[in-house]
């Protein structure tokens, strides 16, 4: 499941590009690992965190195979995150994610302190970095995180549906 993330070298190539390219670049590993996820028939989700210019925590939904409600995508990527760091804080780092967050892992960025989300679709179901809630804005809890949602919103849209047109 866990990868040795601490090990890469930093990834100094990123300083040439610019926030959004770097979000993109980003979130497009993030789709890889959604698809990782479907490939296992897994709901494709996935995430990873991303501090000191590389990337410390991988993760991909893995509820059927692990049994376990708690294992999103971004709950896995910020246990990696917090064992190759060394802590529960997770200050100056950003998860990104290709669907907007429950409120489960909502709570979970909060409580890492992370500074930044950065997701792709919105989930007007269930998501908690505001459409159904608002968890993470200003002055709600203890910690506030600054949210850009809708990065290639589309493609992590698409692959959810091919998934839930595959099921049907
Ligand atoms: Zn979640």
């Amino acid at each position: 499941m866990s990868q040795d993330c601490a090990k890469q070298p930093p990834q100094s190539d990123w300083a040439a590009l610019t926030p959004e390219q770097r979000d993109e670049l980003l979130m497009r590993q993030a789709l890889a690992l959604a698809a990782r996820a479907a490939a296992e028939d897994e709901v494709p989700v996935g995430a990873l965190v991303v501090a000191g210019g590389r990337i410390v925590g991988r993760g991909w939904n893995q509820r059927e195979a692990g049994r376990d409600a708690t294992l999103h995508a971004e709950m896995i990527a910020i246990r990696e995150a917090c064992a190759a760091l060394g802590g529960w804080r997770l200050p100056d780092a950003t998860l990104y994610v290709t669907l907007e967050p429950c409120p489960m892992c909502a709570g979970a960025i909060i409580n890492a302190r992370i500074d930044r989300l950065v997701f792709g679709a919105a989930d007007q179901k269930s998501g908690a970095c505001g459409s159904v809630l608002d968890l993470c804005g200003k002055g709600l809890l203890n910690h506030t995180v600054a949210v850009a949602g809708g990065v290639l919103a589309d493609e992590a849209a698409g692959l959810l549906k091919d998934f839930f047109g595959r099921k049907r």
